[in-house]
């Protein structure tokens, strides 16, 4: 079978030279194991963060090692009490058109009522990500305003769209007039900032916040958050996701010295990851799919497809080449 691995360490903006795809032969399944087919495949921008040989929350990845992430597949062979051929499973698997892996760490899935890629997006890591994040980090009350960049990404159309069912104003910003319009037209955000077009951020945040902003879901860092924090309000809430314009900088970034604001304002900001809030994760999926399933969350996902283009696609976070989810259908 083929599988991609992780040729080199990128320095900055990785290329797709980091990346080699290789021939391998599967070891035969044993008890405990399964062979999978892959379906769909995640790309997720904390992969940046694993191609770097530093310690964070996921392990790095080793050169020459197949790149590893969020798949859903079916189970071709089967040598696992759990699971039978023919079932639909998701889990961390290697980037490898079939594999053989243990039953451990893999759930099985129901794609009769969402698009099986649903598990990799609004259903899985990332929706998590938008609920726990704003829900007990944002904390968003009828009335406030939530400020959210990356807001045409997985985990951004999903927190505006949550943010508009507790009842709050919703303003996002994004890279792009087409992404704005559709946030607009069909996730029912309030405004949207380009933030690519906008000369001055800081004054169109305070155009379209004239009360402030009550809390920030920041996906993206940089001056765009240096922007939203200019116009953060008193006891503002600030949930720290992301970072993604700084994931591949080859210096320590710096900008305006925003403390003094946080300080006299009284804000709270707060980082986490989405695994903080594992066992409270069936409420998260309960929420999710019941707003999926009533129609009140709605979902898109920019599918690339094949195998060989999933460093491609990768690469593509990096440069707002996805609307919503970014997904590899091989
Ligand atoms: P997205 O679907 O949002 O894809 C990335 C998007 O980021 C792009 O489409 C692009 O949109 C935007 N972007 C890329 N480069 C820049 C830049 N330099 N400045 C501003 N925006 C940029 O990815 P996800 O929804 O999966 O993830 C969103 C964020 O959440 C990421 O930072 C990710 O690391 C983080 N995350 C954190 C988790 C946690 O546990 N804390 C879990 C999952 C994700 P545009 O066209 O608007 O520029």
């Amino acid at each position: 079978t083929k599988q991609i691995v992780l040729a080199s360490r990128p320095k900055g903006t990785p290329t797709t030279a980091n990346f080699r795809t290789e021939t391998i032969t599967l070891s035969e399944i044993k008890n405990g194991e399964v062979l999978l087919k892959p379906n769909y495949f995640s790309v997720d921008p904390y992969m940046r963060g694993r191609m770097n040989d530093a310690k964070s929350y996921a392990e790095p990845f080793q050169i020459d090692k197949p790149i590893n992430g969020g798949v859903t597949a079916t189970v071709l062979e089967s040598k696992s009490n759990n699971f039978k051929k023919g079932d639909c499973v998701v889990g961390m698997l290697p980037w490898q058109v079939q594999s053989v892996v243990s039953e451990k760490g893999l759930r099985k899935i129901d794609t009769k009522v969402v698009p099986e890629s649903y598990y990799l997006g609004v259903l899985g890591m990332t929706g998590l990500t938008a609920y726990f994040g704003l829900m007990h980090i944002g904390k968003p009350k009828k009335g406030k305003t939530v400020v959210v960049s990356g807001a045409a990404g997985a985990v951004g159309i999903v927190v505006g769209q949550i943010a508009k069912i507790q009842g709050c104003r919703v303003i996002g910003i994004a890279g792009s007039d087409e992404k704005g319009n559709l946030l607009k037209e069909k996730f029912g955000f309030d405004e949207v900032i380009n933030y690519k077009t906008t000369k001055n951020l800081e004054k169109e945040i305070a155009k379209f916040c004239p009360n402030g902003v009550d809390i920030y879901y920041d996906n993206v860092g940089g001056a765009i958050s240096d922007a939203v924090i200019a116009n953060i309000n008193f006891k503002a809430r600030i949930a720290l996701c992301g970072q993604i314009s700084l994931y591949n900088s080859t210096e320590t970034p710096v900008g305006p010295r925003i403390q003094p604001m946080l300080l006299t304002r009284s804000v709270l900001m707060q980082g986490f990851i989405v695994g903080n809030f594992s066992t409270d994760f069936p409420e998260g999926i309960k929420h999710l799919s019941e707003w999926v399933k009533d129609g009140k969350l709605k979902f898109t996902e920019t599918i690339e497809n094949g195998f060989d283009n999933l460093p491609a696609a990768l690469i593509g976070l990096f440069k707002g080449e996805n609307t919503g989810k970014m997904i590899v259908k091989v």
